[in-house]
């Protein structure tokens, strides 16, 4: 089911009457009476899931999260490195305009401006890699795009709900407009903030050799051409996904079980090409922050979006807000905790192949 740009899913644990099925994913703030409305033309009146799970806690994939929740008295399960986003613990780290602007400054208005909350009501998935209520699904941890990203995968006829791990968008260039078939690409650029990590999960994806890859964003792939498309992402990763330039093209940012630790400087003007990477700054402490500013922040977020539209956003796909607007301004981060930490001086130095791992690549995840 497609709300505006993004997906949600509903997915069969067991066929037969009474057989349960899950939510995977939560879509857009206003979309519950619709994603209510879609599982009871599809289970029945009053259907509620067995469980909702998510592939990550951007805020695209749990605007009704809370809703659906309260009102079906239903569990929520999340990888656990994803679970100080939907506490609100902590912020995402902030996007990168850097990357791209277009889209960004057109969808603002569904910016939600602080984390969602739904502590007593999410637990983290089971580390055995089982499924609640999908017994024979399998759970794959695919970060980069959020730290706690997922992949929920059927070994029996190779179906992958790959979240944003790997989109599917409309191709730009003239030619395929006419076959108008849709391509597989790397996670939305503009909120990524670990390409080491992102890589690794599309090598892991593409190894898993899935039939049918279902996105959140884009349309559902299948087959060989996507397969093959997959392969070509993974080994071109660097070209195909990765912008040239952009806050976390060299460094990632550090997150653990509390949330964020630290980001890289922000690029400082978004259109230069010469653009430095000025080392991190430390923003231990951003949950508390977060916490203070969003004391001061009552204002409701209304994002209801209209929608029934269809939006085909061609190269605005890796333009797209997916994500939290960064709650703490980086000055505010700096001013408060820039003293306390040495900052790292190396400069300038933009080569793709200039990552050291030493900023904690995606190994640093469990
Ligand atoms: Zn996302």
């Amino acid at each position: 089911m497609k709300i505006v740009f993004v997906n949600v899913y509903f997915v069969r644990g067991s066929s037969g009457p009474g057989g349960n099925w899950v939510l995977i994913d939560a879509g857009l703030y206003g979309s519950a009476n619709r994603i209510k409305k879609v599982a009871e033309a599809h289970f029945g009146k009053d259907a509620r899931p067995s469980a909702i799970l998510l592939t990550h806690g951007h805020f695209d994939h749990v605007g009704a999260l809370k809703e659906l929740a309260l009102e079906w008295n239903v569990p929520i399960y999340a990888n656990h490195l994803e679970i100080p986003y939907l506490t609100g613990l902590s912020s995402y780290p902030p996007p990168d305009p850097s990357v791209g602007g277009g889209a960004m400054a057109y969808m603002s208005f569904m910016y939600p401006k602080k984390p969602i909350n739904v502590g007593g009501m999410v637990q983290p998935l089971p580390a055995d890699g089982s499924v609640p209520g999908l017994p024979e699904w399998r759970w794959f941890h695919t970060p980069g795009h959020s730290p706690g990203h997922v992949s929920f995968f059927r070994e029996r006829d190779r179906t992958m709900i790959v979240g944003d791990a790997v989109v599917t968008r409309k191709p730009e260039s003239a030619l395929a407009v006419l076959t108008d078939a849709p391509e597989v690409c790397g996670p939305p650029a503009y909120f990524t903030p670990d390409w080491p990590a992102a890589k690794k999960s599309v090598e892991e994806i593409t190894a898993l050799r899935p039939e049918v890859i279902a996105t959140g964003h884009g349309v559902p792939m299948r087959g060989e051409r996507m397969l093959d498309e997959l392969d070509e992402l993974a080994k071109y990763f660097e070209q195909m996904a990765v912008p040239t330039h952009g806050r976390y093209v060299n460094h990632p940012a550090i997150m653990n079980e509390q949330g964020v630790v630290s980001v890289p400087d922000a690029v400082s003007t978004p259109a230069t090409k010469a653009l430095t990477i000025a080392g991190l700054i430390t923003v231990a402490g951003l949950a508390a922050l977060a916490i203070s500013r969003r004391k001061k922040n009552h204002k409701a977020n209304a994002a209801e979006g209209p929608l029934d539209t269809h939006i085909y956003y061609g190269d605005e796909m890796n333009l797209s807000v997916y994500g939290e607007i960064p709650e703490v301004e980086d000055n505010e981060l700096r001013r408060r905790n820039g003293p306390k930490q040495p900052r790292n001086n190396s400069k300038g130095n933009k080569g793709k192949d200039d990552f050291t791992g030493r900023n904690a690549p995606s190994n640093n995840y469990p």
